[in-house]
């Protein structure tokens, strides 16, 4: 069967969206779905699990904001529910996150269902508070106005944002297209294989396969968007070359100055599954660090809680990239290839 679908959205893609989980949700009879809403009260609400289709009326995947990566909480979602089928919908660096933390802790992901959307980009959260106060908190159709070119201008978005690997959603088993889109006419719904688009009837919850057109103008503004992450990462890198650790041992040397902090680790995914340790002399371990940061989703959230507002995004994301190089590893590719340390 085809995997790559397309859905016509009648001017309104945030309700098509809603109505495409929706239907995901009932097909695969869940009992909860982990969510980033919106028009909560409390504009900087995280993620939360909705028991009810019907509560996804407030659903909105767009939202430029993000105050924890939601993989985050799914281990503990799961233990809390061991009988539940549960799902989500999360961003590409949540789901990154989310591959990354199964082969750490070996949890199993079996029952549950993932859903990922295109990301438009997150502002930082006191500037999401200023503007939400400004345009009231629906700003994610603000950000889908931008989609066809890859979003609003890269400088108004979180350091992570600007360099991200792939804002592109991939890898779960229902990921929702809409960069490089005319999404008020229709966006893309791509499943992960030919079985899982039969599983979740996309032949019937769409309206057809895609257009070799669209998926083209789909991928083109991602792989210029890819691009332009890389070389803002290399210039940023290059700016601030003399304060970028040479390798493991000098990271851990900065880790070591920031005492009893462990910020960046309580607030990071990946620390959530494996919480990197220390030896009898207080220095924490290189495997640890080594084992924490090539599986890094590029998430930001380390950065947006640095006590010594550090720079986190282009340091962990340096060491990140000389891991990836020397293992050939890219984390959040696949649950079945195994970490490479
Ligand atoms: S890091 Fe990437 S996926 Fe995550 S919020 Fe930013 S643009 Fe989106
Ligand atoms: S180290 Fe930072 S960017 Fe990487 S996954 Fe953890 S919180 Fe996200
Ligand atoms: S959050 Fe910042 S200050 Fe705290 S341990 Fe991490 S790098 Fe150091």
């Amino acid at each position: 069967m085809e995997t790559q679908w397309m859905i016509q959205t009648h001017g309104n893609p945030i309700e098509t969206v809603r109505e495409l989980v929706q239907d995901v949700w009932k097909l695969s009879g869940l009992d909860g779905m982990l969510v980033t809403t919106n028009g909560d009260q409390n504009p900087l609400a995280k993620p939360r699990l909705v028991k009810d289709p019907g509560e996804l009326e407030n659903f909105n995947p767009f939202k430029p904001l993000m105050t924890i990566n939601a993989a985050r909480m799914a281990p503990e979602l799961m233990r809390q529910h061991p009988q539940a089928r549960l799902g989500a919908v999360l961003r590409p660096c949540e789901m990154r996150a989310l591959v990354e933390m199964v082969k750490h802790n070996g949890f199993q992901i079996d029952n549950f269902v993932t859903i990922c959307v295109d990301c438009l980009g997150t502002v930082p959260a006191d500037e999401y508070e200023w503007r939400a106060a400004r345009k009231g908190s629906n700003l994610g159709q603000e950000s889908l106005q931008f989609a066809r070119q890859g979003g609003i201008a890269d400088y108004r978005y979180r350091s992570a944002c600007q360099t991200c690997s792939s804002p592109a959603a991939r890898s779960a088993q229902i990921n929702i297209n809409v960069l490089g889109l005319p999404v008020r006419q229709s966006l893309l719904v791509q499943a992960r294989d030919a079985q899982e688009a039969a599983r979740f009837q996309l032949e019937k919850i769409t309206d057809g396969p895609a257009s070799s057109d669209l998926i083209g103008q789909h991928e083109r503004v991602v792989a210029r968007m890819a691009e332009r992450h890389q070389n803002t990462m290399a210039r940023i890198s290059q700016h601030l070359a003399e304060f970028l650790p040479k390798d493991i041992e000098a990271l851990i040397d900065t880790l070591q100055e920031c005492g009893d902090c462990q910020t960046c680790m309580n607030v990071c995914p990946i620390c959530e599954v494996e919480y990197p340790k220390r030896d009898a002399d207080q220095r924490y371990r290189a495997e640890d660090i080594t084992r924490w940061l090539v599986s890094c989703a590029g998430c930001g959230m380390c950065e947006q809680a640095c006590a010594r507002r550090l720079p986190l995004n282009i340091i962990f994301g340096h060491i990140r990239n000389l891991l990836s190089e020397e293992f050939n590893y890219r984390p959040g590719r696949s649950t079945s290839e195994a970490l490479p340390v």
